[in-house]
């Protein structure tokens, strides 16, 4: 959203005025009140600021002079013009940028390959967060979501009761425990041991898409 909105309701006069007035008083030191003073009005206000100064605002390169303009102008327009804004992710026109269009069809690509592996396994899941901390990796347990049976499955050789995840065994039993908030989860699993289960369930290979590691 794009205004014409000046910067600065100060005229180039007023403008003209204060940089004659802020020559006249700038000292060779800094003030160091005067510029945490300057600092705060300036933050998301650098329209304003660069509009005061006539070039581009840089708060590392202002010269004395420039610091006490900004300080006589802030006085002499307390309330500028609201800067505008880029739309924010929740609002109307926000741009997403190429990467989190990237991470979105991603993301949309592991929920569709999901669904699809979830309707042909034999038994109805859910996916579960596994809280039961963080030290214990080397399963690639802790802290992934997992796929837990609904129903008893005995499928062969693989066999679990109900509510177990599909990478359940004797040893890693203790390391899982499973958020039972929502039993109803539209999480995409992320535990390889569960998606190598299932893929194995669906007697296919297992796809990169659910197994490659997530990118943030
Ligand atoms: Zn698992």
């Amino acid at each position: 959203m794009m205004t014409d909105q000046p910067a600065t309701r100060l005229s180039d006069a007023q403008l003209d005025e204060l940089r004659v007035r802020a020559r006249r008083v700038a000292g060779s030191l800094v003030d160091p009140a005067q510029l945490t003073r300057v600092t705060r009005f300036v933050a998301g206000r650098h329209a304003w600021a660069g509009a005061v100064l006539g070039k581009p605002f840089n708060l590392h390169r202002l010269t004395n002079a420039e610091l006490v303009l900004l300080d006589l102008a802030a006085q002499a327009e307390p309330e500028p013009p609201v800067e505008p804004r880029p739309p924010a992710p929740w609002e109307e026109g926000y741009q997403p940028s190429e990467r989190e269009l990237a991470v979105a069809a991603r993301a949309q690509a592991r929920a569709k390959e999901w669904d699809r592996v979830r309707a042909a396994l034999p038994v109805p899941v859910t996916v579960l967060y596994n809280y039961s901390g963080p030290h214990h990796y080397e399963f690639h347990v802790s802290g992934a979501d997992h796929i837990i049976v609904r129903e008893a499955l005995d499928a062969g050789r693989l066999q679990r009761a109900a509510d177990q995840s599909l990478c359940w065994t004797p040893s890693r039993a203790r390391h899982l425990s499973f958020d039972r908030v929502s039993p109803e989860s539209d999480r995409v699993p992320t535990c390889k041991a569960c998606l190598r289960f299932a893929y194995r369930l669906v007697d296919e290979p297992p796809s990169e898409v659910l197994l490659a590691p997530l990118r943030r």
